[in-house]
């Protein structure tokens, strides 16, 4: 056995089992590279490679030095020759594609206050082309769920056996140019005015294209004028799209202008269920929760969380537990909290407990200070990418063993505790929204 071996031996016997299964077990030393100040080992993707650098390099550099006496560097490096399975077919539209993505369909759209007028309005416009709302206006933020709405229409169009052309801005002027250098503007014009539906996403990018704008212009008449129907998206309302022909911003708030807010959380706890479903993930009632809580507001997100979920899930031969999802989300999470301080952290824990900032760092033994003491400890390693030597020192603890008792202490009480549990969810979650 080498030492490298022998290290993960003895930290085998430190941690708890699982943890040992799912992360320690995937490591290989590098006899050969590793040198009598680094030892380099290998994990086979980036989860684990980022779980053992937060939470074992400093446990595992100490085992080095108890087992031989050398004072190592440890360096977790991701093995190459491993590859991620692509979990699952990809869903999203190919950009500029006209092709409709056969599950953006309207029983796969999940309804709530913040999205129930534009999915009504888009509804009744599937079941009546060209007569009620023309043209209809979806406009919301990113990732809301425009683009599956309008294609929810376009499918039930093409059920129908309807013509429908699913268009970006950028696509229809790719066309246009391409018509005008190969003179087959004829075409290009019996293309676009012959469909029964049109379904521009995205036309904010219309904006200071004169020349597109002309044609546009046409077009849309055109199609109007047949009474065929004509939907957009846009990411504004239209009056706030700037450096558009006053002629067509009217026209776009001819029909019905309808916008999606950012979905509450009921509705995103009923998307990541649909997605779940739709992709066979299985997913426990409290990961969705968090999951929801974590992801604010665009829906996108959601379905790359679980398809990572799933595919490390997998790779990994492991269930998906919270602990697991919070690890995989923690990229995510990572890029919020930056900026956030322990000091900001420990103000915060103060103010809640009604006790000095100053006090928790200081070496006072109450039971108030004691206990204010390692939620700030526990909320920062949890929100900040501190180390244990760091916080043992912000702290003014001993070294990093002490701040790991700290935080399995924590852990226990929130795995016993759940009024502590949610306590410390409050506290976390008023913390991230500061930042
Ligand atoms: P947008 O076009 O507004 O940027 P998309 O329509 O591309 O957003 O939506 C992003 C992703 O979120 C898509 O996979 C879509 O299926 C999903 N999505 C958004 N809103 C909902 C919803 N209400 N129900 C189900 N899936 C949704
Ligand atoms: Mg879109």
């Amino acid at each position: 056995m080498n030492i490298g071996q022998k290290v993960l031996e003895s930290l085998k016997e430190e941690i708890s089992e699982l943890e040992y299964k799912r992360y320690i077990k995937h490591l290989h030393y590098d006899e050969k590279k590793s040198t009598s100040d680094l030892a380099i080992f290998y994990a086979p993707n980036a989860l684990v490679v980022n779980w053992i650098k937060n939470k074992y390099t400093e446990k595992i550099s100490h085992l080095f030095e108890v087992k031989s006496d050398l004072k190592v560097k440890v360096q977790i490096t991701l093995k190459n020759k491993i590859e991620k399975k692509s979990s699952k077919k990809s869903i999203e539209v190919k950009k500029g594609s006209t092709l409709l993505n056969p599950s953006h369909s309207f029983n796969n759209f999940m309804v709530g206050g913040s999205n129930q007028f534009a999915y009504a309005a888009v509804k009744s416009v599937s079941e009546s082309a060209g007569k009620i709302y023309n043209p209809l206006f979806i406009y919301g933020g990113v990732g809301l769920g425009k683009t599956h709405l309008m294609q929810a229409a376009g499918n039930v169009f093409l059920q129908e056996g309807k013509i429908v052309i699913y268009t970006s801005v950028e696509q229809f002027l790719n066309d246009f140019t391409r018509s005008i250098r190969n003179n087959t503007m004829e075409r290009f014009r019996e293309k676009y005015r012959k469909c029964d539906v049109l379904l521009i996403d995205d036309i904010q990018f219309l904006s200071n294209k004169e020349g597109i704008q002309e044609e546009f212009f046409h077009t849309f008449e055109a199609l109007k004028g047949d009474g065929k129907q004509i939907i957009f998206t846009a990411d504004k309302h239209p009056k706030k799209i700037a450096g558009l022909e006053a002629r067509l911003q009217s026209r776009f708030e001819w029909g019905l202008v309808a916008d999606i807010q950012p979905p509450e959380l009921e509705t995103k706890i009923a998307i990541i269920e649909k997605k779940c479903e739709i992709n066979k993930v299985k997913l426990s009632k409290e990961i969705v929760n968090y999951i929801a809580t974590v992801i604010e507001s665009n829906v996108r997100e959601i379905e790359g969380i679980l398809s990572k979920l799933h595919a490390y899930s997998q790779l990994m031969n492991i269930d998906i537990d919270l602990e697991f999802t919070k690890n995989v989300l923690k990229d995510q999470l990572h890029e919020k909290r930056t900026n956030l301080s322990m000091d900001t952290i420990t103000e915060l824990v103060a103010k809640d407990l009604n006790i000095k900032p100053s006090e928790i760092r200081s070496k006072g033994r109450s039971k108030n200070i004691v206990y204010a003491r390692r939620v700030s400890i526990y909320i920062c390693r949890e929100l900040t990418q501190n180390t244990m030597p760091q916080l043992a020192k912000y702290f003014g603890m001993k070294d990093h063993t002490a701040i790991s008792h700290t935080i399995k202490k924590i852990n226990d009480l929130i795995q016993d505790d759940e009024d502590f549990k949610v306590k410390i969810e409050e506290l976390s979650n008023k913390i991230t929204s500061l930042s």
